[in-house]
């Protein structure tokens, strides 16, 4: 267990979801084996899909030489793989696990990714600085780099086959993972006219070479494609890059007739609404006399609801939580919920991506935060007089970053229960990862305090930020919950190693681990035979009314 907690599985971990560019996160991870002992060098290279060397990403204290056939490494060392005599390239046969040669100076471990190999990550030194550890390691850091690779391997999505451009389904899995996308993205609708002169591949071409780096073109149909601009900085920005589009398309002839028209998204994205917002946005007709964005209305701002519109219905009592069930893996037993945020509006049920990041942007949150622990408080004293609460019962409410810039969080917190006559044992706050370390000292604080009043604390969303598994063993918390995108991406090699790395270092920490996003039978399998304890998600229940919490609490 010990080995958990070492660097070997320290490092990799740190780096999922830094967003970092695949050299630089190479770069890392090259450093970090070689931090392992004096003497020990590493390479990272890239394959290509006939297992052919690609790219010398990242090397670290050593020397590498790439020849198009042979891939010598310094110090005296042969190529890499599993043959170090022959005199080629044999990186990425399919069933090398990490594996050094017999009496050899190198171990190489393959990048998995889709099952095949693209590419490896590869340690130099004496044969006894290559050891069972050593191996570990590698196959952690390549499986991690598999995991970045995927992210930002545009290749391997699926693709429309006439003009290989990445289709809707690709559109919705990059948004699903916020792959590279910053704070704000754009997206850009391009509806070409029913007498198009281009053929589907010259219009594909055409947008692909007016897209800048950060821009990522998606076939929708035969007369729609969308960009994705991964950053939006601001209407200007974006218009800019219409411009760049409506340019394009009328250097291909005065025949040409578009309607263009962009979004400005603001994270967190749902990948429905987004599309939806992205493909119903108005636009404005390409006039190559003057190719410019001539309605201001054609560059749209998603606007989310006013704090005023919010203001109004926290007093009236409009927003209230529903409550999802957190079961136990082995024979789902309720043994708590969590409450999320839902807007009773005039308009139907609104999700708490509309308001929450609006009453966060306000330095309003805390009115939310008390609204929802008065809800959950009063709620679960219902279930209690309904005899329906199982000992150890825990009601699970979110907490903003910004509450814990507010030292007085906790003494709040212990007004609510004393005045609602609350157990603080059944009560929970969950923080995300990315809150829990962006002003850690304070938010040990704050955690120490409303551990020592006996709410526990758990850490949300975790494996999408920055925290490595060396800062989990430093914060007062009593449950880890792994993030939706891990879990629903399985079966898939990397994200087993995520889930299996939490796990294990949980065990070690003595701390609860939480799958959450658990839709399917799958899901449920392999995380009972990895070892989780609970899980949430539609598999086991939807969020739902206190009412019907309390039903399902007394059929159990
Ligand atoms: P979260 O804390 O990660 O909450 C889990 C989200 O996943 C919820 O979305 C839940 O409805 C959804 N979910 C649960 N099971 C599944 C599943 O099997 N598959 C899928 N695809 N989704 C599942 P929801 O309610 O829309 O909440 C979104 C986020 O809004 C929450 O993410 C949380 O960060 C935030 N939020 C919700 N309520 C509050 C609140 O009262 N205060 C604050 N500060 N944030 C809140
Ligand atoms: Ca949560
Ligand atoms: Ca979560």
């Amino acid at each position: 267990m010990d080995q958990t907690l070492d660097r070997a599985a320290v490092d990799p971990l740190r780096l999922i979801g830094t967003g970092l560019p695949l050299a630089e996160l190479g770069e890392s991870v090259c450093a970090a084996v070689a931090e392992r002992a004096p003497g020990l060098g590493a390479v990272l290279v890239m394959l290509d899909h006939s297992s052919r060397l690609l790219e010398i990403v990242a090397t670290r204290a050593v020397d590498v030489e790439a020849t198009d056939r042979a891939f010598p490494l310094g110090r005296g060392g042969g190529p890499i793989g599993l043959a170090v005599t022959a005199d080629e390239t044999v990186v990425g046969s399919s069933d090398w696990a990490a594996r050094r040669s017999p009496g050899a100076l190198v171990a190489a471990a393959p990048i998995p990714h889709d099952g095949a190999p693209v590419g490896a990550l590869v340690a130099v030194g004496a044969e006894s600085l290559l050891d069972e550890a050593c191996l570990l390691h590698l196959q952690a850091c390549a499986q991690l780099i598999g995991l970045v690779a995927g992210r930002t391997d545009d290749s391997r999505l699926t693709v429309e086959p006439v003009t290989g451009l990445p289709d809707r389904t690709a559109l919705t899995s990059i948004i699903e993972r916020r792959d590279g996308l910053g704070s704000s993205c754009a997206t850009i609708l391009i509806e070409t006219g029913r007498d198009c002169p281009l053929s589907a591949t010259e219009l594909a071409d055409t947008l692909r070479d007016a897209a800048r780096p950060t821009d990522r073109v998606f076939w929708i149909d035969e007369r729609r494609h969308l960009v994705l601009s991964s950053h939006a900085n601001g209407p200007d920005d974006v218009e800019t890059a219409v411009g760049r589009f409506m340019r394009a398309l009328c250097e291909r002839g005065s025949q040409m007739t578009a309607d263009i028209g962009a979004v400005i998204h603001h994270a967190p994205y749902a990948p429905a609404t987004l599309i939806e917002q992205a493909l119903s946005c108005p636009s404005t007709p390409l006039d190559c006399d003057q190719p410019a964005v001539s309605d201001p209305r054609a560059v749209q701002l998603m606007q989310r609801a006013t704090m005023e519109e919010i203001d109004a219905a926290l007093a009236r009592g409009e927003i209230r939580a529903a409550y999802q069930p957190i079961v136990t893996v082995m024979d789902g037993t309720t043994v708590g919920v969590e409450a999320l945020a839902r807007w009773h509006h005039a308009t139907g049920e609104r999700q708490p991506d509309d308001f929450v990041p609006v009453l966060e942007a306000a330095g309003q949150v805390r009115r939310l935060t008390e609204a929802m622990l008065v809800s959950a408080c009063r709620d679960l004293a219902g279930w209690q007089r309904d005899g329906v609460v199982p000992d150890g019962f825990t009601v699970s409410v979110n907490v903003s970053a910004t509450e814990l810039s507010y030292a007085d969080f906790p003494d709040r917190v212990s007004r609510i229960l004393r005045r609602q006559g609350t157990n603080p044992a059944n009560l929970r706050v969950e923080i995300t990862e990315t809150a829990a370390l962006s002003d850690r000292p304070r938010a040990i604080q704050v955690l120490t305090e409303l551990r020592a009043l006996g709410v526990s604390v758990a850490l949300d969303d975790f494996g999408t930020g920055y925290a490595t598994f060396a800062s989990l063993r430093s914060l007062p918390i009593d449950v880890v919950k792994i993030d939706q995108s891990f879990i629903r991406s399985l079966p898939d090699r990397a994200s087993e190693t995520v889930v299996h790395s939490v796990i294990d270092l949980a065990g070690v920490l003595g701390l609860r681990v939480v799958a959450e996003g658990v839709e399917l039978p799958e899901h449920l399998d392999f995380i009972r035979t990895a070892g989780v304890d609970l899980a949430q998600g539609y598999l086991f229940s939807p969020p739902a009314t206190p009412g019907e919490i309390s039903r399902q609490l007394a059929s159990a």
